[in-house]
């Protein structure tokens, strides 16, 4: 087991405790950059997940006061900073991000947390103005119920961070299940949530048998939300699942991110962008840049760019620690990506830089240019996730606006133009949740951001964040005995 004082607990916690398990299963958690083994867990199953669903569930006898929600939130960001370098370092070396990104990550939670505590303000009972039929309207945002909250591996404590500050600032308590290829940045935050002392049942954390803790939270009656990221196919699962239930969902699912730049961008711009956006997490993101489209006349500019700039690029294997770009998180993964890169290849591409890996190698995948590379290429129908920049050409508004939208994802996308009105209006049309324009930045804790189509359901930051997991409940009520409610029709 990784020796670290936030992992002596290496447990499911629900109830408020940690809870050592005697499972005859377990499963392990390596690190992907030097494939060494970090921990060996217990595989909780369906039962361990209803146990923590129904102390979560107590939690709701009360719900939580307003004061108290502000109050575990302000909390949980600053023990986020207070030790941000150790969570820093467990994410490294779970999900094998160089420390640098993991630092970033641990801020970026932190935000989430701080963000959701400044909007439990606006949950307020509102009234509605103007007294209809002669009632007063009392609109109230009760806690929905049960959470169950599903993370991926790429951001452990960012996505995590997402659905649990919602969570916490709606008054529902959760139960986590973080991705089994990193449950120990998970296990480090329960450690230091167990220290604050919140109220038993309100966080609760299982990991193990995935598809049976899944289906728990899809059925059983107190959970009321399930929030997932992941990939399309268990979005699927999940919606299936829990459809005769009638639950809310929210749902981060794949995407295939264009990045669209016209001949009058601003080309320095467009390639920082680019470079920033691109190899975060070796690639590994859901608003990663998936395909270029360059207009004809900068696209040999552009190529010759950012082919040089991806030459430079030190993978983990050449730089160790000082890395730009880290290992893929494991070696299927790997497979996948030289997979797509051998298609466009046998299909007409060149590699400008990167490549084709021997095939000993499958952790760190070169940092690779694609070009020219057309639109029904595998590498631009599938998500790429991995390290590799695929440029098309196009030549009008037109055609790009139809090409970017030809998939059925619809998460993130960017366009680059110095036309402003232009660029807006590329935006407008096309159909993704977030639209960076002349950036490429991802999503910030104060704004909503979640995806069209196949890419998913629901919002995660800002107060639309909060409201995924926040019931509506209607009181018209007679305010004044003696008045009469003449305009009753119903
Ligand atoms: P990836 O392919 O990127 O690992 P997944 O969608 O498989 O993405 O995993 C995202 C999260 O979903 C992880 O926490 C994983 O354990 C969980 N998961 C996988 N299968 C199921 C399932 N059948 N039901 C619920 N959760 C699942």
């Amino acid at each position: 087991m990784l020796k670290h004082p936030l992992l002596c607990k290496a447990h499911g916690y629900w109830g408020g405790a940690f809870r050592p398990i005697d499972s005859p299963e377990s499963f392990c958690v390596i690190n992907p950059s030097t494939l060494d083994v970090l921990a060996k867990l217990p595989n909780l199953t369906g039962e361990h997940a209803t146990e923590a669903i129904m102390s979560a569930r107590e939690v709701l006898r009360t719900p939580p006061r307003f004061e108290h929600r502000v109050g575990w939130l302000t909390a949980i960001a600053d023990v986020h900073l207070e030790q941000r370098e150790s969570l820093a370092s467990i994410i490294a070396q779970e999900n094998g991000k160089p420390l640098r990104e993991a630092l970033q990550e641990v801020e970026y939670a932190a935000g989430f947390y701080r963000d959701a505590a400044t909007r439990v303000a606006e949950l307020e009972a509102k009234i509605v103005p103007g007294d209809p039929r002669g009632l007063r309207w009392q609109i109230h945002h009760r806690p929905a119920g049960v959470a169950g909250l599903i993370t991926p591996w790429n951001f452990p404590l960012g996505m995590l961070a997402k659905k649990l500050a919602g969570a916490l600032a709606a008054g529902c308590p959760s139960v986590v299940k973080p991705a089994e290829k990193t449950p120990l940045s998970a296990i480090a935050l329960f450690t230091l949530l167990d220290r604050l002392g919140l109220p038993p049942g309100l966080c609760n954390l299982v990991f193990g048998d995935a598809a049976a803790i899944g289906k728990v939270m899809c059925t059983d009656p107190s959970v009321r939300v399930i929030s997932f990221t992941g990939s399309t196919r268990v979005g699927q699962i999940l919606a299936q699942q829990s459809a005769p239930h009638i639950k809310r969902l929210g749902l981060e699912l794949g995407g295939n991110a264009p990045f669209v730049v016209f001949a009058d961008a601003d080309l320095d711009v467009a390639v920082e962008e680019l470079m920033a956006n691109k190899f975060r997490c070796a690639g590994q993101t859901c608003v990663c840049t998936n395909r270029v489209f360059v207009e004809k006349s900068l696209a040999s500019t552009l190529v010759a760019r950012i082919s040089q700039r991806v030459a430079a690029l030190r993978t983990g294997r050449q730089a160790g620690d000082a890395c730009d770009v880290g290992p893929m998180i494991d070696g299927q993964a790997f497979d996948k990506v030289r997979a797509l890169v051998a298609d466009a290849i046998d299909r007409g591409a060149r590699a400008v830089a990167g490549g084709l890996p021997d095939d000993q190698e499958r952790q760190y995948y070169p940092p690779t240019v694609l070009y020219p590379v057309n639109n029904d290429m595998a590498c631009c129908r599938q998500e790429l996730f991995g390290p590799v920049i695929a440029v098309t050409e196009f030549e009008s508004e037109e055609a790009v606006c139809a090409a970017a939208n030809d998939t059925e994802y619809g998460l993130a996308a960017y366009v680059f133009s110095g036309d402003a009105t232009r660029a807006s209006r590329v935006a407008s049309r096309l159909q993704f949740g977030h639209v960076g324009i002349n950036t490429a930045t991802g999503p910030t804790p104060e704004a909503p951001f979640g995806g069209m189509k196949h890419s998913g359901l629901g919002r995660e930051g800002g107060l639309e964040g909060i409201m995924e997991y926040v019931e509506l409940q209607t009181l018209p009520t007679r305010y004044d005995p003696g008045h009469s409610d003449s305009k009753r029709t119903s």
